[in-house]
């Protein structure tokens, strides 16, 4: 554990629990006393227990922020979470100590929506397998039968989520003619579906009619195992999944029990059910694309992110309102009381 020393005692103390970009790490040293977690893991729970003590303000990326992790920080004030997606914290817990928790929304759309789209492109058009086949020595000459895809043209998009990143994976489907489907709690505006020329659907048609079905909602209780066996049986065999949201989203042992029986034709794979560990019988399918959870994984965006972040937990320490609160029921304005 590295730490910027403090100039000043009575700066608020933080804990980052990742090596983020040095220049935003600086700029937080301006302002607080800065502890970082050098190493490019998942802090362990105790280690992470214990640097929490005396913190007033956290910035995690990949660490669950647990109702234990939060009662060993009696000083906590900010949660600023380096991600958008913050199924990672205990936001009940963080309500009850009118802890604020906020998030990186916005800034890692277009990177996440491209990974989604090139999951769709490597498993309809066999890129990943084909790669395999070269490198393999199986390629001996031009074959008229070798390795025929799926094409995405005319073909429908189903999105399940359309929030940000499901309406930028729209954006991109729409220059290679597909049709776009989506299902989400609230219908959008008809300026959105215009605008994607994108068709709400409740979420059996999603499901039945989607040749490549791709997901964008966030984990919550409500989606946890949301795509199982009951969801699979309703797609068409010749249909692919695409994950880039959140992997317990998915009943994974029914995704292979699909792909086993050929009730699905392939799937692309940003993020995992029990993440680093991948099911084995993924590991083995020529149909399966895996990515290890890299949706946001481009110098511009994790940069964007660790700005945001901080930005973010700057605006908690100094008594304002952050730009992006996800709990604001965990806000009190200073002005009001
Ligand atoms: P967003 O703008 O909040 O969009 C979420 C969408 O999901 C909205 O359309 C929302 O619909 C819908 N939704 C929420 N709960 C639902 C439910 N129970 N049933 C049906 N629809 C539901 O979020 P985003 O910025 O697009 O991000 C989506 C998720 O992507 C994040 O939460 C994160 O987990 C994941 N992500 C992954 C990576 C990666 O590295 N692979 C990177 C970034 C993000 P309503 O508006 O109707 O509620």
């Amino acid at each position: 554990m590295d730490r910027n020393s403090s100039r000043d005692r009575q700066q608020p103390k933080v804990l980052i629990t990742r090596p983020i970009q040095q220049s935003v790490i600086d700029q937080i040293s301006r302002h607080c006393d800065v502890q970082v977690h050098r190493v490019d893991e998942p802090m362990p729970p105790e280690l992470l227990a214990s640097s929490m003590r005396d913190v007033d303000g956290v910035m995690p990326a990949g660490v669950r922020i647990s109702k234990e992790i939060i009662d060993a920080a009696p000083r906590l004030r900010v949660v600023s979470n380096i991600a958008v997606g913050y199924d990672n914290i205990d936001v009940e817990a963080c309500n009850r100590k009118h802890i604020l928790v906020t998030n990186t929304a916005g800034v890692l759309t277009e990177a996440t929506a491209d990974l989604a789209f090139a999951l769709l492109l490597a498993v309809g058009r066999r890129v990943a397998e084909g790669d395999r086949y070269v490198r393999n020595g199986h390629w001996k000459q031009w074959e008229w039968n070798c390795l025929w895809g799926t094409e995405m043209h005319g073909k429908t998009l189903g999105l399940y989520g359309f929030g940000r990143i499901g309406q930028a994976t729209a954006r991109r489907a729409r220059g290679f003619s597909m049709r776009i489907l989506y299902h989400a709690r609230h219908r959008a505006s008809a300026s959105v579906e215009k605008e994607f020329a994108a068709e709400f659907v409740d979420r059996e048609t999603l499901l039945r009619q989607s040749d490549f079905l791709s997901l964008h909602v966030p984990l919550t209780p409500e989606t946890r195992h949301a795509i199982g066996a009951r969801e699979f049986a309703l797609m068409k065999p010749s249909a692919f999944i695409i994950n880039a949201a959140r992997g317990p989203i998915v009943d994974e042992e029914a995704l292979v029990q699909a792909l086993r029986v050929d009730r699905l034709a392939g799937a692309g794979l940003d993020v995992f059910e029990n993440e680093p560990q991948v099911h084995p019988a993924l590991m083995g399918m020529e149909n399966v694309t895996l990515s290890p959870h890299v949706g946001s994984a481009t110098p511009e965006t994790r940069l964007r992110m660790a700005l945001l972040a901080s930005e973010n937990l700057l605006a908690a320490l100094r008594g304002e309102r952050p730009p992006n609160l996800v709990n604001p029921e965990a806000w009190h304005d200073p002005q009001t009381t």
